[in-house]
């Protein structure tokens, strides 16, 4: 296939080839559903042949249906070289070494994964082409642990990341960065949270939410956030580091227990909940707004935990849901059951019978909240009640992921659901607070200089 036509195939490549349109040619496209302006991308060989991939003038990329091409016309070209230069990392004995495991994500790739054209800059030597800053704050190790997005992570690779940090942390580490797709980040960091105990060290996740082809890319300052954070901070947790405010002003570090995507597109998408972020960052400090947090010590122990039973599963109740949901997982062998219930933790009466059945079938359920802010509180309403003398166990304000995988830590390490339950109410890192802060709700959490500004032009 001709070079310039990369990637399109079929009813695609067709219709480029009808009107003289190649890869890289800015042009204008009529449809049947109006004119789109916009560079076309090359595709992955593997993708369908079914649309021609437009990168907008705004950034965002969008699927032109050939079907309804009526007309096209090339304009000028504009090869995009995502080469980034490679250069050697300067290593400086008096610099801290940060190891940044890559697992994959949108902050791996050099341009847009949807076009399939995703190639991850890893090397060290590439990561200093990118970013320069990152030479003056630390000597930086790479290696590439996977290259998936984060709907891709699962059990199998928290336990082969929980290995590997051990490893590097017995090895004398500073710091470590964990490169991740930005979606699952919360899950992650939870069951690394679980698995990684007592780290000396700090463990620092981070993504970003747009790619470094635009613009508007968070990548760069995320990571130099990360491993600033990864090799000064004495915080020595498992934590998100990620975007503050809509403006570039700081990132913020989560506990990840308590954290969450909480917005599918904007940068400062994480937020901490049922409590106040960890700490704020910037290129030059550090500003700690919590100080209940494990601190760095210099020895070398850490305990690794990988445990997971795969056969649990999070149940989020909407009104209406038939009890055979809760018996079909009980007929597929599931173990473990966490319901994300409405308000104070309620799900509705018909399905009880079958939290008894699986109550009796020696299924461990717990219960979460779907408000994610506040605790699971049963005994207000004689419903809860009812739930919990069928056997759900309410889990305070633990989040319903945070439930979930912390369900599956404990039944990957026992049968006995005495020994599960201890576990589950038994506060590892965070996950279950004595209170939640009246101040963790809006604010301090990236919020107040953009509530301020828009009080300010709102009501001028
Ligand atoms: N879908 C991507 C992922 O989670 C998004 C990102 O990296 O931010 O892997």
């Amino acid at each position: 296939m001709s070079e310039a036509l990369k990637g399109y195939k079929g009813a695609a490549l067709s219709i480029l080839e009808k009107f003289g349109v190649s890869v890289w040619d800015n042009c204008e496209i009529q449809t049947t559903r109006g004119e789109f302006r916009g560079l076309i991308l090359p595709r992955s060989e593997t993708d369908n042949d079914r649309y021609l991939v437009l990168k907008l003038a705004s950034g965002y990329n969008v699927g032109v249906e050939v079907e309804t091409v009526t007309d096209m016309k090339a304009g000028d070209r504009k090869e995009a070289h995502y080469k980034i230069p490679e250069k050697e990392f300067p290593v400086s004995p008096n610099k801290p070494n940060v190891k940044l495991l890559g697992t994959g994500g949108t902050i791996a790739s050099r341009l847009d994964y949807r076009t399939g054209a995703v190639i991850p800059a890893f090397s060290p030597g590439e990561l200093y082409g990118a970013v320069p800053e990152l030479a003056d704050i630390c000597n930086l190790t790479t290696e590439k642990l996977f290259a998936v997005f984060s709907e891709n992570m699962g059990p199998e690779q928290y336990k082969k990341l929980a290995v590997r940090i051990g490893e590097e942390i017995e090895k004398g580490i500073d710091g470590i960065v964990i490169g991740h797709g930005t979606d699952t980040m919360h899950h992650t960091a939870s069951a690394l949270a679980f698995m990684v105990q007592n780290s000396p060290v700090p463990i620092v996740l981070v993504g970003s939410q747009r790619s470094s082809d635009r613009p508007s890319s968070d990548a760069a300052l995320n990571l130099i956030h990360a491993t600033k954070t990864a090799s000064e901070s004495d915080i020595a947790e498992v934590v998100v580091c990620m975007f503050g405010p809509t403006s570039d002003e700081y990132g913020l570090l989560h506990r990840g227990t308590r954290v969450r995507k909480m917005h599918s597109s904007y940068r400062s998408t994480f937020r901490t909940v049922g409590d106040i972020p960890i700490a704020m960052v910037s290129r030059d400090k550090i500003t700690p707004l919590k100080d209940d947090y494990n601190k760095r010590r210099t020895d070398r122990k850490v305990d690794i935990l990988p445990y997971f039973e795969e056969r649990v599963a999070m149940v989020y109740y909407y009104p209406n849901m038939h009890p055979d949901m809760i018996d079909s997982l009980v007929q597929n062998g599931y173990r473990g059951i966490v319901i994300a219930g409405t308000g104070l933790g309620h799900i509705n009466k018909p399905v009880y019978p079958a939290i008894v059945r699986a109550v009796a079938a020696g299924v461990a359920i717990y219960m979460t909240v779907q408000t994610l802010w506040g605790y699971v509180h049963m005994f207000v309403y004689d419903t809860g009640r009812d739930l919990m003398a069928k056997g759900i166990i309410p889990t305070e304000n633990m989040l319903p992921e945070v439930a979930y995988i912390k369900l599956a830590w404990a039944l990957g390490q026992t049968d006995d659901l005495a020994k599960v339950k201890e576990m589950m109410l038994t506060p590892i890192c965070g996950e279950i607070t004595e209170r939640e802060p009246h101040n963790g709700y809006l604010i301090l959490q990236g919020g107040i200089p953009e509530v301020e500004e828009f009080l300010r032009t709102i009501h001028k």
